[in-house]
């Protein structure tokens, strides 16, 4: 189930972990003691009454200090925020405010998501409701004192709060995973997803751009709830019709737009055609984890290639999609098609895969050791302080360099190529930003 999110935001050392602690089911992570560290965002488990959300700490948000990693700890924080639905800033109520709470406040008065300001450490009832009023100037509203150590405050503050998260009923019991069948028209998307259902609902013909709407089917299957999203496909040029040919191209990019993961269908007679680029060039535009599935395989001549060689072929065709799993089923007699789903629940996992900082340095580490960045004819070179995984669904990581132009193509790609070869990400697209210092 997919709970609400509450980010935890403040300057360093305000106690923004220590809140957490408190908020979280379970108790065990650590306060760590040094001051703007940055660290990875973690999602911990918390309820209040019987609301049930996550509290995701950011790392100090911090504006006035110029640190090597700030842009980092403000991008994780900013990535923290698009996804929440509502925020606690906390703030130091024995430092009273400072600039820094002053600048992150005129931000966050900015952003959509509601802000509720935590006075921390005023342990003292009488002394706290003074501190807090300090805190007015802020602009966020009415300041909450709070104890983060000793727990006094916290529950008004979380009643407050939880007024401002989805009530249970607006969340899906369980969550779906959006699977979209795309393809041309003909390559069997109708008979797969029969094949899926094991029945024959949709009906499928042998005429192109007979389901002419895209239909959802719900199918559940062991803990996983799949969404399959059948489209009509890409008419063929020969079949003159322009505008329902441009309707269906817009409604196969729709239904992209819509996967967790995309099945991209090819017809093993024809093979990869250019609209079957353009399809996967989408994919990875969008961002969606896919698996390549080569249908009515039962009707190739098996002496003609092995499965091996038409792998090949297929790759030759999409090498830019390498990433992406391939697999040889017929939608007719059925074979196969059930292991699809082992490979939806791959890439799904994948595309939602955080990995640590500490491992995307090792990796970035050891590539700049093997194959330093280039050099300018200026004699400027090209040097990566830090990276770290910003988001999920694509893999998302951000470099840290000196100057993102110092840095060419070939040298971007081997980075990729590193971490596809040390970390993997099978079945998903992965994005890298690169940043310059600033
Ligand atoms: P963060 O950097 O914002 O995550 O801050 P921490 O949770 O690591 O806390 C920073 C320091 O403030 C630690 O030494 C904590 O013991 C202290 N601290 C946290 N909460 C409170 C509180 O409610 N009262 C007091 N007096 N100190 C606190
Ligand atoms: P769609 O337009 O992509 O939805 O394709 P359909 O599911 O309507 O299938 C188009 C044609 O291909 C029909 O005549 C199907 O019987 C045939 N077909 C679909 N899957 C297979 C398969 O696995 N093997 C063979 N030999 N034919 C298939």
């Amino acid at each position: 189930m997919a709970l609400p999110i509450v980010a935890i935001i403040g300057r360093p050392n305000v106690g923004k972990s220590t809140l957490v602690n408190r908020l979280a089911k379970d108790r065990q992570a650590i306060v760590h003691d040094q001051p703007g560290i940055t660290r990875d965002r973690t999602y911990r488990p918390a309820f209040w009454r019987d609301r049930d959300f996550q509290v995701v700490d950011t790392g100090g948000l911090v504006f006035d200090d110029d640190t090597e990693f700030l842009p980092l700890i403000r991008e994780q924080a900013m990535a923290a925020l698009t996804e929440a639905s509502a925020a606690i800033f906390v703030v130091d109520g024995q430092l009273g405010p400072t600039a820094g709470d002053r600048e992150i406040s005129d931000w966050l008065r900015r952003q959509q998501v509601p802000v509720l300001l935590a006075v921390n450490k005023c342990e003292s009832p009488e002394q706290g409701l003074m501190q807090a009023a300090e805190f007015w100037e802020l602009g966020l509203g009415e300041p909450y004192p709070i104890s983060g150590i000793h727990g006094s405050g916290t529950g008004e503050l979380l009643d407050e709060l939880i007024t401002y998260l989805p009530s249970p009923d607006e969340l899906p019991d369980r969550e779906e995973i959006n699977v979209s069948i795309i393809g041309r028209p003909n390559v069997g998307k109708s008979s797969l997803l029969n094949a899926f259902l094991g029945e024959q609902r949709a009906i499928v013909s042998p005429i192109s751009g007979t389901t002419r709407d895209t239909i959802d089917t719900v199918v559940e299957r062991g803990e996983n709830t799949y969404r399959l999203i059948d489209t009509a496909g890409i008419r063929r040029k020969k079949n003159v019709n322009y505008g329902a040919e441009f309707f269906s191209i817009n409604r196969a990019f729709k239904a992209i737009r819509r996967a967790d993961v995309v099945l991209l269908v090819i017809d093993a007679i024809d093979g990869v055609t250019d609209q079957d680029i353009k399809l996967a060039d989408r994919i990875i535009d969008e961002g969606r984890a896919a698996i390549i599935v080569v249908n009515k395989w039962d009707a190739v001549e098996k002496d003609s290639y092995t499965i091996y060689e038409y792998k090949q072929r297929v790759m030759d065709r999409l090498y830019f999609m390498e990433w992406a799993d391939i697999i040889f089923v017929s939608a007719m007699s059925g074979k196969r098609v059930e292991n699809i789903f082992e490979l939806v629940d791959l890439a799904v996992e994948e595309h939602r895969r955080r990995v640590n900082t500490s491992v995307v340095n090792e990796v970035l580490e050891e590539a700049v050791k093997w194959h330093s960045p280039p050099t300018s004819r200026q004699g400027k070179q090209g040097r990566i302080y830090y990276g770290t995984q910003v988001s999920s669904q694509p893999p998302t990581i951000t470099l840290f360099v000196n100057d993102p132009k110092r840095f060419n193509d070939n040298y971007k790609r081997y980075i990729e190529r590193q971490f596809r070869e040390q970390i993997g990400f099978p079945g998903t697209p992965i994005r890298l930003l690169w940043r310059g210092k600033k």
